[in-house]
């Protein structure tokens, strides 16, 4: 008899997974459970009348290693290959990234002169940083928080200014809190292997990949350093939907996975509010919590490590403005942390996709990234905040920071409660026990997703193509 599979969560992850089943010379039976009633989970534009594109969720992708393949691979199979739009290496947003220190914007070095001079906010050439990183020893622990990694080998000021910002543009987090192991697991085991991260960076290449496609050959020719859809990223999971509604998949919408429960089969009993499912096998793609609340009460020490994975909140605020101008171009700046713990960082979308601008005349389009691990502390509480006050907070960074005062004439708020796992210090323990806990009761659950080994939506698609291999033997 046919197998039966349920894929829980219609996020990028959920739909991948059941995009590699049904795909499969082997497909099961595949039932893809979503609680909302449309699917992208986090993936989310609005498009409109005129022709512009806002993001809400994820931007711009990025192209390179094994994942970043992966997924070009399957836009390509998707058919949207004609809607790519890249950012090729010598564009202005894939060499100009700003930092906002002291009232003023400085440019990230780009190229080796400006790693041999000084560079405004640091004290000194980056170079020097380079240097001790390569006489520094071995570190021994078994995980260390980003910002105490990058202290020992580069130095303190590397870690209080370039790292911290990266950690808050990239997981919207802490460097303090979040794990180096699990945030940036080629970069620990790069030092593990080769002592320095630099040297095992530069020797310890990434295996190539066994996949190839013109789309990947045309991203490697031109450098791209991100790309995204015309219609916005939002086309992505439209696409997997449309797959996967021909290939026979049932998709149930409005329907929130509530309890887990064995049958005495060996198969799983999945209570939704109007029912139940039998699945011989679940992909869970929810948050860590989420799935945690629904699973049986024997399955405690299982919920103890996925309750353990927390996630924090962003408000994003999309503005747009007209005949106005950008007094620097790039992809966009980061605000460090003891500048101003609460506003993340600006997103110049238009430098980085102008085709999304719309054809109601000149503009800019900006987006203001709020909160992450400083959400309640500066914003307060996620379901409570104003949502003008955070436009007056995001306008009011923008006359600051770009020197723009004019009010936009489009603007969206949106506040994403607990959208970004935070993988902090200890994480890659509640993965182990949570996968030996998996494996010692041979339970016919994979878990796939954010929550897990990888936030971008490279690694939630990779993750769910390795778990769906795993499954099925293979996958075509
Ligand atoms: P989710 O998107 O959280 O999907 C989970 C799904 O499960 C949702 O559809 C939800 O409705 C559903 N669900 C919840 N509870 C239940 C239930 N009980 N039963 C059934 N279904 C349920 N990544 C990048 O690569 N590049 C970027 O530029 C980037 N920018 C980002 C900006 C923001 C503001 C955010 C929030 C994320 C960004 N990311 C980016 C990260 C990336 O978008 C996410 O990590 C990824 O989309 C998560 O996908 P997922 O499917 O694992 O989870």
């Amino acid at each position: 008899m046919q197998r039966t599979v349920a894929v829980f969560g219609g996020g990028v992850s959920g739909l991948a997974a059941s995009y590699y089943l049904a795909r499969s010379p082997q497909a099961p039976k595949v039932i893809l459970l979503e609680s909302s009633s449309c699917l992208g989970g986090w993936i989310d534009s609005t498009r409109t009348e005129d022709g512009a594109v806002f993001e809400h969720g994820p931007r711009g992708i990025r192209p390179a290693g094994a994942v970043g393949k992966n997924t070009l691979l399957m836009v390509s199979e998707l058919g949207l290959e004609g809607e790519v739009l890249p950012v090729p290496g010598d564009h202005p947003a894939s060499k100009n990234r700003y930092l906002y220190v002291n009232g003023t914007l400085h440019k990230l070095p780009s190229n080796i002169s400006g790693l041999v001079r000084t560079v405004p906010p640091f004290s000194r050439p980056l170079i020097w940083s380079g240097l001790k990183e390569l006489m520094t020893p071995r570190g021994k622990e078994v995980d260390e928080n980003i910002h105490a990694f990058v202290r020992r080998r580069f130095g303190q000021e590397l870690a209080d200014i370039a790292i911290d910002s990266l950690c808050r543009g990239v997981f919207a987090g802490d460097c303090r809190a979040l794990s180096m192991r699990s945030c940036f697991p080629a970069l620990f085991q790069a030092e593990r292997t080769h002592r320095s991260v630099i040297v095992g960076m530069a020797f310890g290449r990434e295996k190539s990949v066994p996949v190839d496609s013109p789309l990947i050959r045309r991203a490697k020719e031109e450098r791209w350093s991100q790309w995204s859809l015309r219609g916005g990223m939002r086309s992505l999971p439209e696409a997997l939907e449309q797959y996967l509604k021909q290939r026979g998949v049932a998709i149930h919408y409005g329907a929130p996975v509530r309890r887990l429960e064995r049958t005495a089969a060996g198969s799983w009993r999945i209570a939704v509010d109007d029912g139940s499912v039998e699945a011989d096998h679940v992909i869970s793609a929810l948050p860590a919590r989420v799935l945690a609340e629904a699973l049986p009460t024997w399955a405690e020490p299982l919920a103890r490590e996925l309750l353990a994975i927390r996630a924090v909140s962003v408000a994003v605020v999309n503005l747009h403005y007209k005949d106005v101008g950008l007094p620097v171009t790039g992809f966009g700046h980061l605000v460090p942390s003891f500048q101003d713990s609460s506003l993340l960082g600006i997103v110049y979308d238009s430098v980085a996709f102008p085709e999304q601008d719309g054809s109601g005349g000149p503009g800019v389009r900006l987006t203001v990234m709020l909160g992450g691990a400083w959400f309640t502390p500066g914003l307060g509480d996620p379901d409570q905040v104003s949502h003008v006050a955070l436009l007056q907070r995001a306008q009011a960074a923008v006359k600051e920071h770009l020197g723009i005062s004019t009010e936009p004439f489009r603007a969206i708020v949106k506040v994403h409660k607990d959208c970004i796992p935070q993988y902090t210090l200890g994480h890659w323990k509640h993965i182990e026990s949570a996968k030996s806990f998996l494996e010692q009761r041979k339970l016919p659950l994979s878990l796939v997703g954010a929550s897990y080994e990888g936030v971008s939506v490279n690694d939630c698609i990779a993750s769910a193509r390795t778990a769906v291999g795993k499954l099925l033997g293979q996958v075509s």
